[in-house]
């Protein structure tokens, strides 16, 4: 079957990827990186927001391969697992250049961390900050706060970080308890499309950091986090207005600018990625229903984890281009009720659609293989290929 072109012209990445999975024909459903652009995509924020020292939050997708191109780029590493520390050193990484940033910890694992020379850290919790005292003594940390800004596309709610006024005496204490006070770092929530958010975000950082300084602590450094977006159906802003809205934020807060630090996840892999996927069945639920049901070999539990609420609306590519199209809902192959993908997001496909034909799901580096269950209903997890 060949998958071509549905709607826009072929970019760069796309066209490569396509005709990658056209030679080599691989079982489907599979994803394909592309090396070149997972690199273009950390160029672009390297070069967008220099002032920044760039840690990607390897949980979006944490293939070896990319993790390796991503060091010898000069990358550093957002890490929350032992796993992904002992990984991410495996591909070259240095423990210098790795940051433990997820606040829920265990003691052994900060000790892990620290024996391997992981130095730096953050918290957002007494308990987590004992824990850092006394298994990762010294150690450079940041303090999480909630960030008081407008929900992203796909919320954390209120699982991290604490207040700010609580972050000013954490990080007091912090000091108090021989550690390395770096500063303050927040997380807008992923796939934010409101720079408005980061700049929320440091001025309340900036607010957290005068009141740590007149109990005499001083903050050099922010962590803005991740949730820099991906433009999926519906496009998001250039990386352009992010930068300039932090960099506005951060002149206008700060007297003295601390050094500044992102951790983008989606923004280095989405667009580097495609799942080609098969058709299995196309059905209706009643002779009179204008639209169709189409089942795919990929579903919520093969790594389509994102479009749970439909927060993530993937573009699609399939085979009939130019040919009259109806509404569908589009469903994933297993037998859980909640393995719908796509039935309020009004999705249109080829009325010439069959069992067998492939649908392409464009921009789906991030948070996809990692999503994929081992093997629920039998299903194996989602293969990932690369090029470039
Ligand atoms: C998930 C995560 C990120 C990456 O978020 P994106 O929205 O993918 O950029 C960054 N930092 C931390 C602490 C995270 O948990």
């Amino acid at each position: 079957m060949h998958a071509v072109l549905h709607t826009s012209p072929a970019h760069g990445t796309e066209a490569r990827l396509r005709a990658f999975l056209d030679e080599h024909a691989p079982e489907t459903p599979c994803l394909v990186i592309d090396l070149a652009a997972v690199r273009a995509n950390y160029r672009s924020l390297r070069d967008e927001l220099p002032e920044a020292g760039v840690f990607y939050a390897v949980k979006a997708n944490p293939a070896p391969e990319i993790v390796r191109a991503l060091a010898v780029e000069g990358s550093a590493f957002d890490v929350a697992s032992v796993g992904e520390i002992d990984m991410c050193l495996a591909q070259g990484a240095s423990p210098e250049s790795l940051s433990y940033g997820n606040p829920i910890k265990k003691a052994r694992d900060i000790a892990y961390a620290y024996a391997r020379g992981v130095r730096r850290f953050t918290f957002d919790s007494d308990d987590d900050l004992e824990k850092l005292a006394a298994n990762a003594p010294g150690a450079q940390v940041w303090c999480r706060f909630l960030v008081d800004a407008p929900e992203s596309g796909t919320p954390f709610g209120r699982k991290f970080g604490c207040a700010p006024q609580m972050a000013a005496r954490l990080l007091v204490r912090a000091a108090e308890l021989g550690m390395d006070v770096r500063g303050a770092c927040f997380h807008v929530g992923s796939q934010h499309t409101d720079p408005a958010a980061w700049v929320a975000g440091i001025a309340q950082a900036a607010a957290i950091g005068r009141a740590s300084a007149a109990r005499g602590v001083v903050l050099t450094s922010l962590n803005l986090g991740g949730g820099f977006p991906a433009s999926y159906v519906t496009a998001a802003p250039a990386l352009r207005e992010h930068a300039s809205a932090i960099r506005a934020a951060v002149a206008e807060h700060f007297d003295t600018p601390p050094e500044l630090l992102i951790e983008p996840g989606r923004a280095v892999v989405a667009t580097a990625g495609m799942i080609r996927s098969e058709v299995v069945l196309v059905s209706r639920k009643s002779d009179a229903d204008e639209h169709r049901w189409v089942y795919l070999d990929i579903g919520r539990y093969q790594g389509l984890a994102e479009t749970e609420n439909e927060y993530i609306a993937y573009r699609l590519r399939t085979a009939h281009p130019d040919t009259p199209d109806g509404p569908v809902v589009i469903a994933g192959p297993t037998c859980d009720g909640d393995d719908v993908i796509y039935q309020r997001t009004p999705y249109r496909l080829p009325l010439a659609l069959r069992a067998g034909d492939h649908v392409d799901i464009l921009d789906t580096g991030a948070y996809t293989a990692s999503y994929a269950s081992v093997s629920f209903n039998g299903f194996p997890p989602l293969p990932t290929l690369f090029v470039g």
